[in-house]
């Protein structure tokens, strides 16, 4: 099952962008995933292509038209994937879920623009909100890119070692260990020693204990989330 990427945005231009370069762009190349953009001015009403249209009550801005994106979102078809519109208004994205999803057949991405979408289209064509952050973009294309750029990275074959997608930070609810690689020293400090001890347990030990230690300073709230079967040792 290949994963099948399908955006619907007002910017078509913007895709694959930087997801055409690297392990993603190679992978495209590949066959390993596909992508397929849909313009959504294509939907859009009258001579000008029509898409949003002043907010009701009032206020700045403007608001993509429900029945434009409802033609839009229906042309795809969607065998079985899920439809997701990029919203500051959304869930977080977290990596769990971004696990889901490249486990899945792929995904309906839709990008909003402007002051964002009308609420019924979102309804009526049940779609997920997924958030990248709490700040706000101009649209939702480069949330879009992330989301795939995360998902793409964890389909078979496109990272060279699967063990490291395991071991990176969030995938346990833990952020990742401090890497060091060549000189010995770097302007006066060196490379703890154990890292070159060649003892592989004591070497797993340490970075399990500074995977804990990181996520304790750095965010208390993951360690929140672990099972009790996977608790930090307290040190
Ligand atoms: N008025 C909206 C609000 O305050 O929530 C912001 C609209 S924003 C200027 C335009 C579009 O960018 C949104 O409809 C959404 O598609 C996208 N966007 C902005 N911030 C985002 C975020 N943090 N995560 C995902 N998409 C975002």
């Amino acid at each position: 099952m290949t994963f099948r990427a399908t955006v619907l945005t007002l910017f078509p231009d913007m895709f694959p962008g930087p997801l055409g370069m690297s392990l993603a762009g190679k992978a495209l190349t590949a066959g390993a995933w596909s992508l397929d953009t849909v313009d959504i001015r294509d939907f859009g009403i009258g001579v000008h292509r029509q898409v949003d249209d002043t907010p009701a009550g009032g206020g700045p801005g403007m608001v993509m038209k429900a029945d434009v994106l409802a033609r839009a979102i229906d042309s795809v078809a969607t065998a079985g994937r899920p439809r997701l519109l990029m919203s500051p208004r959304g869930r977080p994205l977290t990596q769990q879920r971004v696990i889901e999803l490249a486990s899945g057949p792929g995904a309906v991405l839709v990008c909003g623009r402007f002051e964002g979408v009308d609420e019924r289209v979102i309804e009526a064509r049940s779609l997920e909100e997924v958030s990248i952050g709490d700040y706000v973009l101009s649209g939702g294309e480069i949330a879009a890119l992330v989301l795939l750029d995360a998902c793409v990275r964890l389909l078979p074959g496109v990272m060279g070692k699967t063990a490291s997608a395991e071991e990176e930070s969030f995938s346990q609810n833990l952020l990742e260990y401090p890497h060091y690689t060549r000189p010995q020293i770097f302007e006066g400090r060196s490379i703890p020693d154990i890292l070159v001890s060649g003892d592989h347990g004591k070497v797993a030990a340490w970075r399990r204990a500074e995977a804990e230690r990181l996520t304790r300073e750095r965010r208390p709230d993951l360690l929140e989330r672990r099972s009790p079967r996977a608790s930090p040792s307290k040190n």
